[in-house]
């Protein structure tokens, strides 16, 4: 794939860019080596403050790199200002709470006594140069994400962006050199897939992380674990939203936040709600009021502040969608609303807001993530079979339920397959709580105390 900025609003190639060469790889990977040799040994406040020093500059550019975003992946010009402002909070949030989450633990008196020693305690010390791959979907955040913790933790960082998002990507590497940090703390790399290999396989490298599809993070983990190096792997999901009779004089609420849930970010969220599994007694209720608030959303400009969904982020992408979709109606699924392209926008890769029900186990989307704005709806008989078909899906990241029946809460924190339970709301991630999921959603975790450990050498430090 080229590195390029190609606007999916119109189709049209902004800017391309030549991708390094090894010698500038290699002039980046032995800088990111001698700067983690210094970084190491900075005391948390220092890292702080240059934490902090990022998060005002990222501030005051919100609107300019707001823009950049949404040129490059076509998310609306108020998601991106949104995300924007969620990397500052994330930066800062990590700068005032690192120390904390990394300070030395110590086993009991006791523990230390049956050990045989005098003293002992944990350290979290940090693991060296970490490579994070990542995806055009949230440009910003992901990034900021594994940077704000890894920095903090006294890691440094090297940057290979998806091919599709490089004007955001060269920004995020100008972004911590302009805040202070030192040389070779943070880098972009502009490359392609191709070069991954070689860096991943450089003794340099001590680690890696990746978020993106399911075949980038195989290979990605395959060659890591042949050189047995830690990753972290996010990958894609495809979450359930589950509607409860509980929720029937809430219906209002539920419908308006799954819409949120399914088209946030155009649909490309890995978190984003994709299959609702509604109880039999709101289901006509619920599909109707979702159908009509899902047909009715403003498909346009992104820049447009009138525009609910914006454009899928590449001609590849929408394909993969209408190619799921034709699957589904090939085998029977019906069609509720939207189904096709927009005809009055004929450049670009706009795709209308979908809801496919009469879903079967033989079509692809029953078990594929489908990334765009399409919604499959499910009816099902009681809490058994809700959960049954919330975990007939080969991933885990997050799970939506509607219930304010608190048995039944119990039963879906003890039952879902997923790495978050998040009811009468939608998931969002907050920097406090653990991100990450189960099966082929990948492992490890990001954000809170889970997330900053995951590239730390936990020390055990004894004394006789
Ligand atoms: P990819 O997984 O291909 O891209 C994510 C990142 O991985 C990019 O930086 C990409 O680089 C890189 N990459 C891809 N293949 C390899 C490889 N073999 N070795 C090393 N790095 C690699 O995602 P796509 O953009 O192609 O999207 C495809 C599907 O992935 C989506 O439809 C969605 O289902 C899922 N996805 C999930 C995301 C999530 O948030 N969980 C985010 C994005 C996608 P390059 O851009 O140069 O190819």
């Amino acid at each position: 794939m080229a590195i390029a900025t190609v606007n999916p609003a119109t189709g049209e190639t902004v800017k391309t860019f030549e991708p390094f060469g090894p010698d500038e790889i290699e002039r980046r990977v032995a800088r990111a080596e001698a700067a983690f040799r210094q970084w190491r040994t900075t005391d948390f406040a220092s890292r702080a403050a240059l934490l902090e020093a990022a998060a005002d500059l990222l501030e005051k550019e919100q609107d300019e790199i707001a823009r950049t975003m949404t040129t490059e992946m076509g998310k609306t010009l108020a998601a991106a200002t949104a995300e924007a402002a969620k990397c500052v909070k994330a930066m800062r949030w990590y700068a005032r709470n690192a120390e904390r989450l990394l300070a030395d633990e110590l086993p009991s008196a006791a523990d230390v006594a049956d050990s045989g020693g005098s003293r002992a305690y944990v350290r979290y010390r940090p693991l060296g140069v970490v490579l994070a791959v990542m995806p055009w979907n949230f440009p910003l955040w992901q990034v900021v994400r594994f940077a704000a913790p890894a920095l903090m933790a006294g890691n440094t960082g090297l940057l290979k962006h998806a091919s599709n998002v490089p004007q955001t990507a060269l920004y995020l590497g100008d972004l911590f050199r302009r805040a202070g940090y030192p040389d070779g703390c943070f880098q972009t790399l502009l490359i392609g897939t191709d070069a991954v290999a070689g860096l991943l396989r450089d003794p340099r490298i001590a680690a890696a992380t990746l978020t993106g599809s399911e075949p980038a993070g195989r290979s990605v983990a395959s060659i890591a674990g042949d050189e047995v190096k830690k990753t972290v792997l996010e990958l894609g999901g495809s979450d359930p939203f589950i509607v409860m009779p509980s929720v029937a004089g809430d219906l209002d609420r539920a419908v308006r936040t799954a819409v949120t849930a399914r088209v946030q970010n155009n649909g490309q969220s890995c978190i984003a709600a994709k299959r609702f599994i509604v109880h039999r007694d709101v289901y006509d209720d619920f599909a109707a009021r979702f159908t009509e608030a899902m047909g009715a959303l403003t498909v346009g400009d992104p820049m447009a502040s009138t525009t609910d969904v914006g454009p899928v982020a590449t001609e590849k992408g929408r394909t993969d969608l209408e190619d799921l979709v034709a699957d589904a109606t090939a085998h029977g699924a019906r069609v509720l609303c939207g189904g096709r392209r927009p005809q009055e926008l004929t450049a670009g890769w706009y795709y209308r807001p979908t809801v496919l029900s009469g879903i079967t186990g033989e079509m692809r989307i029953h078990r594929e993530e489908a990334f765009g704005p399409v919604a499959t709806v499910y009816r099902v008989d009681d809490a058994d079979q809700a959960v049954r078909l919330a975990n007939d899906s080969p991933f885990g990241l997050s799970s939506n339920v509607w219930t304010h029946d608190e048995d039944e809460q119990r039963r879906f924190v003890r039952d879902i397959e997923a790495g978050g339970v998040y009811f009468n709301g939608m998931t969002a991630s907050h920097p406090a709580m653990p991100f990450g999921g189960v099966k082929r959603s990948g492992y490890g975790r990001e954000l809170s105390g889970h997330g900053i450990r995951e590239f730390c050498n936990v020390t055990t430090v004894w004394y006789g």
